[in-house]
């Protein structure tokens, strides 16, 4: 039969290893449901009749007139934290990004002022402009008046070190193929059965081509890891110094060598895949992945049917003591896969669903690529204990989606191990992936019954042209939603579902980051109907610095826990980050003609007013 190499595999010693990287079987918990399920990667197992998991109730709504309501059009309140020539500086800047050919050519405006002005007065420039509206300092001493006075305004910050090297193309896309392609595949190209979407391809190996938002790491080598981790680590101790409350924010791309982060994600996909061939001979592949409840029994009969097992062998498998206290079978071991002893390429076993046999992704792995992997995951297992010890929260940016998989489960699995008591770590999801939901949906369950705290950071998502070119290219789908407002509803559907979560159990968070206003007003809508107080701590807003402050000080000052993404770093070092910023600010976008007008209300107001030397009081 088909799946008799995947059951032999199950059933010798190689079962319990091909099982840890992609499979995980939970029971509920008693305590929380009736039902008894069971779910492996993407694909529920379930004896009884499904119960409600969410309420849809709101009996806690809160009384309409003790609602919170915030007006966003209100900019005395609005820029209470600006002083005038504040406000000018950030006029000025947004208008200067309303010139296209500014915008366009900004980098060489950027070296060419230099060059003319020389290096001091260059930066004198910025600092009067980009640099001073977008980025808080140069180092960590240097931004602590400004993380001072936005949270004597009720604003706090997440941490973002900023500094980018200014590679050209050719060289980013060098360090791209040396860094994502194995040895083995260096040595015989045509051999390997990699998807191409998992693989690095040249003409997209320079990763910062349209990205908004987001800042790139490229791979040098080992050591250069081990320095941005000492990067984070120092934002993680600044951030605990400054507040009882600190979130940091890191990239997994910066903290090893990429091409284990193609290699796990492409390994996580195809068992995803084989569990929709599980669900497809149940008649459910067309249900959305939360959904999928299999009928253990009917798959019991299905596997024994494909020849995968015997009876006794499966019953043993679903039933076993490995089910454990709380119900969950831990097949991805974050602790077994930090630790030494494990050789990660043994995890990287995929089934092939023609031979029916578990193969590996690659034939060979050297010595050093298996101590950069391990290596990868113990720098986030260094940064997740610093982020516990200090009373940091970490959240992990979410990247490429051909990075992603394996950058949320290990995110994920890191919440498993620090998350039992508070929310520790933060996942990132991407609304604008046609699979947020589900995504969004099978996390919070995993949470749910296996009883940690659920912490995610919504986004719509920064890398959207860069993903839509290279599908079209290298022919695979487009993994992005076929429009804005299909993405739009993409978001609320999934903070709908986080919300409604925290309503039943109070132990999701979520930070909702965005600079859009319907959004955020979409959610103290939900809030207020919840019943759900500011001062609960669930629900957080994020913006970045220098961007919709109209947003994110009424916020603040109403009680909502918000946060700025504050990039800091020396002028030279953060023009890359400048130049996005100046393309996400273009005159076109409507957030940014929307803040140039109630900036421009509020210069009126207070020239009309005598506020002419308006300070700042705080
Ligand atoms: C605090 C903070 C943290 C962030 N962290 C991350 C992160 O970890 N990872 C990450 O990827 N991004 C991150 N971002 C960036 C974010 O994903 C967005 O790119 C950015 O915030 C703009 O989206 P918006 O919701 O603010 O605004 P909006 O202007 O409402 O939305 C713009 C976004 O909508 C989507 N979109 C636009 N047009 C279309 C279309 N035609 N079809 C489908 N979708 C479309 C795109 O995602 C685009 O960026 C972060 C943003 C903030 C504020």
């Amino acid at each position: 039969m088909a799946y008799t190499g995947f059951l032999s595999a199950l059933r010798s010693g190689r079962k319990l290893h091909i099982s840890r990287g992609r499979c995980r079987s939970t029971v509920a918990s008693t305590k929380r449901r009736e039902e008894k399920e069971q779910q492996l990667e993407g694909c529920t197992l379930v004896e009884a009749v499904p119960v409600e998991l969410i309420s849809q109730t709101h009996k806690d709504a809160i009384a309409p007139e003790n609602q919170i309501h915030i007006d966003f059009d209100n900019t005395q309140e609005a820029y209470k934290s600006k002083g005038n020539m504040e406000l000018l500086r950030s006029l000025l800047v947004f208008k200067l990004c309303a010139v296209d050919v500014l915008v366009e050519k900004n980098k060489e405006l950027m070296e060419l002022s230099k060059r003319l002005l020389g290096q001091r007065m260059f930066e004198r420039l910025m600092k009067m402009t980009f640099y001073g509206q977008f980025v808080a300092g140069e180092d960590h001493n240097s931004i602590k008046p400004l993380i001072e006075k936005n949270r004597a305004f009720g604003v706090g910050a997440v941490l973002d070190y900023s500094v980018e090297e200014d590679l050209t193309q050719e060289e980013a896309e060098k360090k791209e193929m040396d860094s994502c392609v194995s040895e083995a595949e260096k040595e015989s190209p045509d051999a390997d059965h990699r998807e191409k979407k998992y693989k690095a391809h040249r003409q997209f190996g320079d990763r910062r081509g349209g990205v908004i938002s987001a800042r790139t790491y490229f791979y040098a080598d080992e050591a250069k890891c081990d320095n941005q981790m000492e990067t984070f680590i120092n934002c993680i101790k600044a951030s605990g110094g400054a507040s009882a409350d600190g979130f940091s924010a890191i990239k997994m791309t910066a903290l090893g060598r990429p091409q284990f982060l193609l290699q796990f994600s492409e390994v996580l996909v195809k068992w995803r895949r084989f569990f929709n061939f599980l669900a497809a001979l149940q008649g459910k592949s067309e249900m959305m992945v939360l959904e999928q409840k299999l009928e253990l029994d009917q798959l019991k009969e299905n596997l024994i049917k494909l020849g995968v097992g015997s009876k006794d062998d499966i019953e043993n498998w679903f039933n076993g003591e490995k089910l454990g206290l709380s119900g969950t079978i831990d097949l991805l071991d974050w602790n077994s896969l930090i630790n030494d002893t494990t050789k990660i390429s043994n995890l990287l076993m995929v089934p092939n669903l023609e031979t029916g046999q578990l193969e590996p992704l690659l034939n060979r792995f050297t010595a050093e690529e298996e101590r950069q992997m391990k290596r990868m995951l113990q720098r986030v297992d260094i940064l997740a204990n610093y982020a516990l010890d200090n009373g940091v929260r970490l959240m992990v940016d979410a990247e490429q989606t051909y990075f992603q998989p394996a950058i949320s489960r290990l995110t994920l699995e890191m919440q498993r191990k620090f998350n039992r008591e508070k929310p520790v770590i933060f996942n990132t999801y991407q609304c604008y992936l046609k699979e947020a939901y589900d995504n969004v949906t099978v996390d919070v369950e995993l949470s749910r019954r296996e009883g940690w705290y659920f912490g995610a950071k919504l986004v719509r998502g920064a890398y959207m042209y860069q993903e839509r070119a290279r599908a079209k290219e290298i022919g695979y789908e487009d993994p992005i939603n076929p429009d804005y407002e299909a993405t739009n509803r993409m978001y609320h559907k999934c903070l709908e579902y986080v919300l409604e979560e925290i309503e039943h159990s109070r132990t999701a968070n979520v930070m909702v980051a965005t600079h859009n206003e319907d959004t955020v007003k979409f959610t103290l809508e939900k809030m207020n109907k919840m019943g759900l107080s500011p001062t609960e701590n669930k629900v957080y807003f994020g913006q970045l610095l220098g961007m919709c402050d109209q947003i994110s000080f009424p916020l603040g000052q109403a009680g909502f826990p918000v946060y700025k993404y504050v990039p800091y770093g020396p002028v030279n070092e953060v023009i890359p980050y400048l130049s996005r910023r100046a393309q996400e600010n273009r005159g076109f976008m409507k957030g940014s003609q929307r803040e140039r007008s109630l900036l421009w209300k509020e210069l009126t107001r207070r020239v009309l007013c005598g506020q002419i030397f308006y300070k700042p009081v705080y």
